[in-house]
């Protein structure tokens, strides 16, 4: 089944945690159509733009939350969040062309070193309601996860 042009259902619920533990990851309807909206707003324009598109999660059903650590509250619970990287393309990039360009919910450069365009990921949400266009980084600072705004560019930062 196609979620847009480029992107199948499968591609948005596949978890290799979920296929060795035997979890359940399937979407119900309306989860679907959420996906669909993410994949039609967010990921085809990125496909469209940069080339090939690799997501690396994007719906978890809470069982697969629990079991990866992840909260239950996570966008990527509600259907609503996706991670994936542009195979050679700069991280920061892609981040700074969609916040230019698309109406996300919330993005989040995840664990991204300035001077390492490879590094990381991109994990960003779509709401048809009211995005709120938050524009995040998340790192490691003492073993934890913290997060700040990205002020002006991903691709300057230090
Ligand atoms: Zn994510």
């Amino acid at each position: 089944m196609n979620l847009s042009r480029n992107f199948t259902l499968q591609e948005l619920i596949k978890s290799d945690t979920a296929v060795r533990l035997d979890i359940d990851n399937n979407p119900n309807a309306n989860q679907i159509e959420k996906l669909k909206l993410l994949c039609e707003n967010i990921l085809q324009p990125v496909r469209d733009h940069f080339g090939p598109v690799t997501v690396t999660s994007g719906y978890r059903s809470p069982d697969l939350c629990l079991k990866i650590g992840s909260s239950i509250n996570s966008q990527h619970c509600k259907a609503e969040a996706c991670d994936f990287e542009c195979p050679g393309k700069d991280n920061a990039e892609v981040a700074d062309w969609i916040y230019k360009n698309l109406d996300f919910d919330q993005m989040i450069l995840e664990f991204y070193v300035p001077g390492e365009p490879n590094s990381g990921w991109v994990h960003c949400s779509y709401v048809s309601e009211k995005p709120r266009k938050q524009f995040l980084r998340a790192f490691k600072e003492d073993g934890k996860t913290k997060y700040k705004p990205i002020i002006g560019k991903a691709k300057d930062l230090v």
